[in-house]
Protein backbone atom coordinates (compact mmCIF):
# COMPACT_ATOMS: atom_id res chain seq x y z
CA UNK A 1 0.00 0.00 0.00
CA UNK A 2 1.24 3.74 -1.01
CA UNK A 3 0.56 6.46 1.01
CA UNK A 4 0.38 10.55 0.25
CA UNK A 5 0.02 13.50 3.15
CA UNK A 6 -4.12 13.38 3.43
CA UNK A 7 -5.62 16.37 1.16
CA UNK A 8 -6.64 19.51 3.04
CA UNK A 9 -9.78 19.12 1.75
CA UNK A 10 -12.77 19.24 4.62
CA UNK A 11 -14.70 15.69 5.36
CA UNK A 12 -16.89 17.00 7.68
CA UNK A 13 -20.54 15.30 7.49
CA UNK A 14 -22.61 18.25 5.81
CA UNK A 15 -25.47 18.94 7.99
CA UNK A 16 -28.93 18.27 6.34
CA UNK A 17 -27.11 16.48 3.06
CA UNK A 18 -29.42 14.22 2.79
CA UNK A 19 -30.81 15.62 -0.42
CA UNK A 20 -27.51 15.11 -2.50
CA UNK A 21 -28.19 11.89 -2.66
CA UNK A 22 -31.26 12.33 -4.93
CA UNK A 23 -29.83 15.31 -6.98
CA UNK A 24 -29.25 14.95 -10.74
CA UNK A 25 -25.33 14.86 -11.35
CA UNK A 26 -25.01 16.05 -14.76
CA UNK A 27 -22.66 13.95 -17.21
CA UNK A 28 -20.79 15.19 -20.36
CA UNK A 29 -22.57 14.37 -23.47
CA UNK A 30 -20.65 11.80 -25.09
CA UNK A 31 -20.86 10.15 -28.43
CA UNK A 32 -21.79 6.33 -28.95
CA UNK A 33 -21.55 4.08 -31.58
CA UNK A 34 -19.64 6.25 -34.35
CA UNK A 35 -18.65 2.70 -35.76
CA UNK A 36 -20.81 -0.06 -35.45
CA UNK A 37 -19.57 -3.62 -35.34
CA UNK A 38 -20.26 -4.69 -38.55
CA UNK A 39 -19.03 -1.57 -39.78
CA UNK A 40 -15.57 -1.31 -37.55
CA UNK A 41 -12.60 0.84 -38.82
CA UNK A 42 -9.34 0.34 -38.71
CA UNK A 43 -6.80 1.72 -35.84
CA UNK A 44 -2.66 0.90 -35.77
CA UNK A 45 -1.31 -0.65 -32.58
CA UNK A 46 1.58 1.76 -31.42
CA UNK A 47 2.30 0.12 -27.59
CA UNK A 48 1.70 -2.95 -26.00
CA UNK A 49 2.96 -3.63 -22.62
CA UNK A 50 2.57 -5.96 -19.31
CA UNK A 51 0.96 -3.58 -16.79
CA UNK A 52 1.62 -5.66 -14.03
CA UNK A 53 5.02 -6.76 -12.30
CA UNK A 54 6.63 -9.52 -14.52
CA UNK A 55 5.89 -11.84 -11.80
CA UNK A 56 2.21 -11.67 -12.10
CA UNK A 57 0.72 -15.26 -12.48
CA UNK A 58 -1.80 -13.37 -15.57
CA UNK A 59 -0.78 -11.84 -18.54
CA UNK A 60 -2.19 -8.29 -18.78
CA UNK A 61 -1.36 -5.63 -20.70
CA UNK A 62 -1.79 -1.97 -21.91
CA UNK A 63 -1.94 -1.79 -25.36
CA UNK A 64 -2.38 1.86 -27.47
CA UNK A 65 -3.87 2.34 -30.69
CA UNK A 66 -3.62 5.05 -32.75
CA UNK A 67 -6.47 6.23 -33.83
CA UNK A 68 -5.86 9.22 -35.93
CA UNK A 69 -7.82 10.58 -39.30
CA UNK A 70 -10.66 8.38 -37.64
CA UNK A 71 -13.98 9.90 -36.28
CA UNK A 72 -12.78 8.29 -32.93
CA UNK A 73 -10.21 11.12 -32.33
CA UNK A 74 -11.08 12.88 -29.64
CA UNK A 75 -14.17 11.39 -29.19
CA UNK A 76 -13.14 8.15 -26.32
CA UNK A 77 -13.66 9.31 -23.06
CA UNK A 78 -12.57 7.32 -19.99
CA UNK A 79 -15.50 5.44 -18.39
CA UNK A 80 -16.43 4.89 -22.21
CA UNK A 81 -15.68 1.26 -23.38
CA UNK A 82 -14.65 0.43 -27.15
CA UNK A 83 -15.22 -2.52 -29.88
CA UNK A 84 -12.26 -4.93 -30.82
CA UNK A 85 -13.34 -7.53 -33.41
CA UNK A 86 -11.11 -10.45 -33.70
CA UNK A 87 -10.49 -12.09 -37.33
CA UNK A 88 -11.73 -15.32 -37.58
CA UNK A 89 -15.29 -16.97 -37.04
CA UNK A 90 -16.56 -18.84 -34.13
CA UNK A 91 -17.86 -22.70 -33.74
CA UNK A 92 -20.96 -21.65 -35.99
CA UNK A 93 -18.87 -20.28 -38.50
CA UNK A 94 -19.83 -17.11 -37.66
CA UNK A 95 -17.83 -13.78 -37.16
CA UNK A 96 -16.53 -13.67 -33.75
CA UNK A 97 -19.05 -11.10 -31.69
CA UNK A 98 -17.58 -7.93 -30.53
CA UNK A 99 -16.10 -7.78 -27.52
CA UNK A 100 -15.90 -4.62 -25.46
CA UNK A 101 -12.71 -3.21 -23.53
CA UNK A 102 -12.78 -0.12 -21.51
CA UNK A 103 -10.87 3.14 -22.41
CA UNK A 104 -7.64 3.58 -19.99
CA UNK A 105 -6.29 5.99 -21.79
CA UNK A 106 -7.22 10.31 -20.31
CA UNK A 107 -9.41 12.47 -22.23
CA UNK A 108 -6.90 13.71 -24.55
CA UNK A 109 -5.97 10.51 -25.33
CA UNK A 110 -1.87 9.23 -24.41
CA UNK A 111 -0.62 11.78 -26.48
CA UNK A 112 -3.20 15.01 -25.39
CA UNK A 113 -4.50 15.44 -28.98
CA UNK A 114 -7.11 12.17 -28.52
CA UNK A 115 -5.45 10.36 -31.42
CA UNK A 116 -3.72 7.65 -29.20
CA UNK A 117 -6.45 5.95 -26.93
CA UNK A 118 -5.65 2.90 -24.92
CA UNK A 119 -7.21 -0.56 -22.86
CA UNK A 120 -5.97 -2.98 -20.14
CA UNK A 121 -6.36 -6.51 -21.45
CA UNK A 122 -6.25 -9.44 -19.37
CA UNK A 123 -5.60 -12.80 -21.53
CA UNK A 124 -8.37 -15.30 -21.05
CA UNK A 125 -6.17 -18.44 -20.02
CA UNK A 126 -7.97 -21.74 -18.56
CA UNK A 127 -9.14 -25.00 -19.35
CA UNK A 128 -11.85 -26.05 -20.57
CA UNK A 129 -14.52 -26.93 -18.50
CA UNK A 130 -15.25 -30.73 -20.43
CA UNK A 131 -12.51 -31.71 -22.35
CA UNK A 132 -10.11 -30.22 -19.66
CA UNK A 133 -8.09 -29.17 -23.14
CA UNK A 134 -5.99 -24.92 -22.99
CA UNK A 135 -9.24 -22.86 -23.27
CA UNK A 136 -7.92 -19.59 -24.93
CA UNK A 137 -10.33 -16.79 -25.11
CA UNK A 138 -10.77 -15.12 -28.51
CA UNK A 139 -10.58 -11.32 -28.34
CA UNK A 140 -8.21 -10.93 -25.49
CA UNK A 141 -5.41 -13.35 -26.32
CA UNK A 142 -5.66 -12.17 -29.84
CA UNK A 143 -5.58 -8.28 -28.33
CA UNK A 144 -2.50 -9.46 -26.67
CA UNK A 145 -0.85 -10.84 -29.39
CA UNK A 146 -0.88 -7.73 -31.51
CA UNK A 147 2.53 -6.06 -32.29
CA UNK A 148 3.15 -2.60 -32.74
CA UNK A 149 2.43 -1.90 -35.86
CA UNK A 150 -0.63 -4.44 -36.51
CA UNK A 151 -3.71 -3.36 -37.59
CA UNK A 152 -6.79 -3.99 -35.36
CA UNK A 153 -11.14 -3.06 -36.12
CA UNK A 154 -12.51 -0.92 -33.30
CA UNK A 155 -16.31 0.16 -32.69
CA UNK A 156 -17.74 2.27 -30.34
CA UNK A 157 -17.42 3.82 -28.36
CA UNK A 158 -20.15 2.61 -26.15
CA UNK A 159 -21.69 3.87 -22.90
CA UNK A 160 -22.45 6.70 -21.30
CA UNK A 161 -22.94 6.51 -17.96
CA UNK A 162 -20.09 5.28 -15.90
CA UNK A 163 -17.95 8.95 -16.54
CA UNK A 164 -16.76 11.70 -14.46
CA UNK A 165 -18.93 14.77 -14.03
CA UNK A 166 -19.60 17.73 -16.29
CA UNK A 167 -18.86 20.01 -13.11
CA UNK A 168 -15.82 17.34 -11.58
CA UNK A 169 -14.62 19.78 -9.52
CA UNK A 170 -18.30 19.80 -7.25
CA UNK A 171 -17.23 16.36 -6.31
CA UNK A 172 -14.80 14.09 -4.66
CA UNK A 173 -14.07 10.38 -5.74
CA UNK A 174 -13.67 7.01 -4.10
CA UNK A 175 -12.69 4.56 -6.74
CA UNK A 176 -13.01 0.74 -6.27
CA UNK A 177 -11.18 -1.50 -9.11
CA UNK A 178 -10.16 -4.93 -9.07
CA UNK A 179 -8.74 -6.57 -12.29
CA UNK A 180 -8.96 -4.99 -15.10
CA UNK A 181 -11.64 -2.76 -14.07
CA UNK A 182 -8.77 -0.45 -12.91
CA UNK A 183 -8.56 0.71 -16.65
CA UNK A 184 -11.38 3.42 -16.57
CA UNK A 185 -10.24 4.64 -13.42
CA UNK A 186 -6.44 5.06 -15.17
CA UNK A 187 -8.13 7.40 -17.39
CA UNK A 188 -10.31 9.30 -14.68
CA UNK A 189 -7.30 9.92 -12.63
CA UNK A 190 -5.14 11.30 -14.90
CA UNK A 191 -8.11 13.62 -16.35
CA UNK A 192 -8.34 14.41 -12.84
CA UNK A 193 -5.22 15.41 -11.59
CA UNK A 194 -4.12 17.00 -14.94
CA UNK A 195 -7.00 19.42 -14.54
CA UNK A 196 -5.99 20.59 -10.85
CA UNK A 197 -9.60 20.35 -10.06
CA UNK A 198 -8.39 19.93 -6.51
CA UNK A 199 -10.77 17.01 -5.41
CA UNK A 200 -9.69 14.78 -3.33
CA UNK A 201 -9.56 11.41 -5.25
CA UNK A 202 -8.97 8.13 -3.34
CA UNK A 203 -8.25 4.75 -5.38
CA UNK A 204 -8.86 1.16 -3.77
CA UNK A 205 -7.69 -1.20 -6.09
CA UNK A 206 -7.92 -4.83 -5.19
CA UNK A 207 -5.79 -7.84 -6.66
CA UNK A 208 -4.92 -11.51 -5.50
CA UNK A 209 -0.99 -10.88 -5.13
CA UNK A 210 0.57 -7.58 -5.19
CA UNK A 211 2.42 -8.48 -8.28
CA UNK A 212 -0.56 -8.42 -10.13
CA UNK A 213 -1.41 -4.54 -9.50
CA UNK A 214 -1.78 -2.89 -12.33
CA UNK A 215 -0.10 0.07 -13.34
CA UNK A 216 1.17 0.03 -9.40
CA UNK A 217 4.17 2.56 -10.58
CA UNK A 218 1.87 5.02 -12.19
CA UNK A 219 -0.51 5.14 -9.23
CA UNK A 220 2.40 5.32 -6.34
CA UNK A 221 4.39 8.42 -8.44
CA UNK A 222 0.67 10.07 -8.50
CA UNK A 223 0.29 9.49 -5.05
CA UNK A 224 3.44 10.50 -3.71
CA UNK A 225 3.30 13.95 -6.45
CA UNK A 226 -0.11 15.03 -5.31
CA UNK A 227 -1.63 15.69 -2.09
CA UNK A 228 -5.59 15.66 -2.94
CA UNK A 229 -4.51 11.61 -4.25
CA UNK A 230 -4.70 8.60 -2.06
CA UNK A 231 -3.83 5.11 -3.62
CA UNK A 232 -5.01 2.15 -1.73
CA UNK A 233 -4.33 -1.11 -2.19
CA UNK A 234 -5.92 -4.48 -0.52
CA UNK A 235 -4.44 -7.87 -1.65
CA UNK A 236 -6.41 -11.19 -0.42
CA UNK A 237 -3.62 -14.27 -0.43
CA UNK A 238 -0.93 -12.63 0.61
CA UNK A 239 0.02 -10.18 3.50
CA UNK A 240 -0.26 -6.00 2.61
CA UNK A 241 3.21 -4.32 2.73
CA UNK A 242 2.21 -3.28 6.10
CA UNK A 243 2.57 -6.79 7.32
CA UNK A 244 -1.32 -6.72 8.09
CA UNK A 245 -3.46 -9.48 6.93
CA UNK A 246 -4.82 -10.66 3.91
CA UNK A 247 -7.95 -8.41 2.78
CA UNK A 248 -10.27 -8.49 -0.01
CA UNK A 249 -11.00 -5.12 -2.02
CA UNK A 250 -14.19 -4.33 0.20
CA UNK A 251 -12.19 -5.26 3.49
CA UNK A 252 -10.45 -1.56 2.52
CA UNK A 253 -13.92 0.24 3.71
CA UNK A 254 -13.27 -1.08 7.51
CA UNK A 255 -9.31 -1.03 7.66
CA UNK A 256 -9.32 2.17 6.12
CA UNK A 257 -12.40 3.65 7.92
CA UNK A 258 -10.58 6.50 9.62
CA UNK A 259 -10.02 8.00 6.18
CA UNK A 260 -12.97 6.48 4.32
CA UNK A 261 -15.72 7.01 6.42
CA UNK A 262 -14.91 11.03 6.90
CA UNK A 263 -14.71 11.38 2.87
CA UNK A 264 -18.00 8.95 2.73
CA UNK A 265 -19.65 11.39 4.90
CA UNK A 266 -19.42 14.75 2.77
CA UNK A 267 -22.13 15.35 0.53
CA UNK A 268 -19.19 16.12 -2.56
CA UNK A 269 -18.14 12.31 -2.44
CA UNK A 270 -19.13 9.96 -5.72
CA UNK A 271 -18.47 6.05 -5.15
CA UNK A 272 -17.41 4.58 -8.90
CA UNK A 273 -16.88 0.62 -8.79
CA UNK A 274 -15.45 -1.31 -11.37
CA UNK A 275 -14.57 -4.79 -11.96
CA UNK A 276 -16.00 -8.65 -11.37
CA UNK A 277 -19.38 -8.67 -10.75
CA UNK A 278 -20.42 -9.43 -7.86
CA UNK A 279 -17.32 -6.90 -5.63
CA UNK A 280 -20.33 -4.07 -5.23
CA UNK A 281 -22.12 -6.61 -3.05
CA UNK A 282 -19.20 -6.86 -0.59
CA UNK A 283 -18.52 -2.97 -0.42
CA UNK A 284 -21.80 -2.37 0.52
CA UNK A 285 -21.78 -4.64 3.04
CA UNK A 286 -19.00 -3.12 4.51
CA UNK A 287 -20.27 0.38 4.22
CA UNK A 288 -22.92 -1.11 6.09
CA UNK A 289 -20.79 -1.95 9.20
CA UNK A 290 -19.06 1.43 9.18
CA UNK A 291 -21.37 4.17 8.22
CA UNK A 292 -23.75 5.82 10.29
CA UNK A 293 -27.43 5.07 9.03
CA UNK A 294 -27.73 8.70 7.34
CA UNK A 295 -25.03 8.57 5.51
CA UNK A 296 -25.23 4.73 4.02
CA UNK A 297 -28.74 5.83 2.52
CA UNK A 298 -26.59 8.84 0.70
CA UNK A 299 -25.06 5.66 -1.60
CA UNK A 300 -27.72 3.10 -0.73
CA UNK A 301 -31.39 2.71 -0.48
CA UNK A 302 -31.80 -0.48 2.24
CA UNK A 303 -34.78 -2.15 2.29
CA UNK A 304 -35.53 -1.96 6.29
CA UNK A 305 -36.27 -5.76 6.70
CA UNK A 306 -32.57 -6.32 5.01
CA UNK A 307 -31.15 -3.96 6.97
CA UNK A 308 -30.91 -6.73 10.36
CA UNK A 309 -29.01 -9.11 8.67
CA UNK A 310 -26.31 -7.54 6.68
CA UNK A 311 -24.54 -10.56 6.34
CA UNK A 312 -27.00 -12.42 3.98
CA UNK A 313 -27.11 -9.91 1.60
CA UNK A 314 -26.59 -11.44 -2.25
CA UNK A 315 -26.43 -9.95 -5.62
CA UNK A 316 -30.47 -10.76 -6.60
CA UNK A 317 -31.12 -8.40 -3.51
CA UNK A 318 -29.32 -5.29 -5.58
CA UNK A 319 -31.76 -2.83 -7.41
CA UNK A 320 -34.88 -4.24 -5.43
CA UNK A 321 -34.10 -4.54 -1.28
CA UNK A 322 -30.75 -2.53 -2.47
CA UNK A 323 -31.01 0.47 -4.75
CA UNK A 324 -27.99 2.56 -5.40
CA UNK A 325 -28.46 6.17 -5.36
CA UNK A 326 -27.29 8.88 -7.80
CA UNK A 327 -23.74 8.82 -6.11
CA UNK A 328 -23.40 5.39 -7.29
CA UNK A 329 -21.49 4.33 -10.50
CA UNK A 330 -21.58 1.11 -11.10
CA UNK A 331 -19.44 -0.74 -14.24
CA UNK A 332 -18.61 -4.49 -13.88
CA UNK A 333 -18.31 -7.70 -15.77
CA UNK A 334 -17.90 -11.18 -15.56
C1 LIG B 1 -18.32 -3.08 -20.46
C2 LIG B 1 -17.21 -4.10 -20.49
C3 LIG B 1 -15.91 -3.69 -20.36
C4 LIG B 1 -14.87 -4.62 -20.37
N1 LIG B 1 -13.60 -4.16 -20.21
C5 LIG B 1 -12.59 -5.05 -20.23
C6 LIG B 1 -11.24 -4.59 -20.08
O1 LIG B 1 -10.97 -3.39 -19.94
N2 LIG B 1 -10.25 -5.51 -20.10
C7 LIG B 1 -10.51 -6.86 -20.24
O2 LIG B 1 -9.56 -7.64 -20.27
N3 LIG B 1 -11.78 -7.31 -20.38
C8 LIG B 1 -12.81 -6.45 -20.40
N4 LIG B 1 -14.09 -6.90 -20.56
C9 LIG B 1 -14.29 -8.34 -20.84
C10 LIG B 1 -14.06 -8.59 -22.35
O3 LIG B 1 -15.10 -7.97 -23.09
C11 LIG B 1 -14.06 -10.06 -22.71
O4 LIG B 1 -15.22 -10.65 -22.22
C12 LIG B 1 -12.85 -10.81 -22.20
O5 LIG B 1 -11.63 -10.26 -22.70
C13 LIG B 1 -12.90 -12.28 -22.64
O6 LIG B 1 -13.03 -12.30 -24.04
P1 LIG B 1 -12.32 -13.40 -24.93
O7 LIG B 1 -12.80 -13.23 -26.32
O8 LIG B 1 -10.87 -13.44 -24.69
O9 LIG B 1 -12.90 -14.73 -24.31
P2 LIG B 1 -14.03 -15.63 -24.97
O10 LIG B 1 -13.52 -16.36 -26.13
O11 LIG B 1 -15.24 -14.78 -25.17
O12 LIG B 1 -14.24 -16.62 -23.81
C14 LIG B 1 -14.82 -16.22 -22.59
C15 LIG B 1 -16.10 -16.99 -22.48
O13 LIG B 1 -15.84 -18.36 -22.65
C16 LIG B 1 -16.45 -19.11 -21.65
N5 LIG B 1 -15.40 -19.80 -20.89
C17 LIG B 1 -14.54 -19.27 -20.02
N6 LIG B 1 -13.74 -20.19 -19.51
C18 LIG B 1 -14.10 -21.35 -20.11
C19 LIG B 1 -13.63 -22.67 -19.98
N7 LIG B 1 -12.66 -22.96 -19.14
N8 LIG B 1 -14.20 -23.63 -20.74
C20 LIG B 1 -15.21 -23.31 -21.58
N9 LIG B 1 -15.70 -22.05 -21.73
C21 LIG B 1 -15.14 -21.11 -20.99
C22 LIG B 1 -17.20 -18.18 -20.75
O14 LIG B 1 -18.56 -18.33 -21.06
C23 LIG B 1 -16.71 -16.83 -21.12
O15 LIG B 1 -17.76 -15.93 -21.23
C24 LIG B 1 -15.14 -5.99 -20.53
C25 LIG B 1 -16.48 -6.42 -20.68
C26 LIG B 1 -17.49 -5.49 -20.65
C27 LIG B 1 -18.91 -5.98 -20.79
Amino acid sequence: MSSSPAADVSSNPVPGAHAASDREIALPEVKMHIYRPNEPVVARVVKSEICTSKKAAGFTRHVEFDVSGTNLSGQVLPGQSIGVLAPGTDAKGRPHAVRLYSVASPTGGEDGTGTIISTTVKRTIDEHWESHKLFLGVCSNYLCDLNVGDEVKLSGPNGKKFLVPSDAAAHDYLFFATGTGIAPFRGMVLDLLKNKVNSRVTLVMGSPYATDLMYDELFRKLASEHANFRYLTAISRERQSDGSGPMYVQDRVTASRDELVPMLSNERTLIYVCGIAGMELGIFQKMAGVLPKGVLEQYLKVDPAAMSDVASWNRKMLHRELKTTKRVFLEVYS
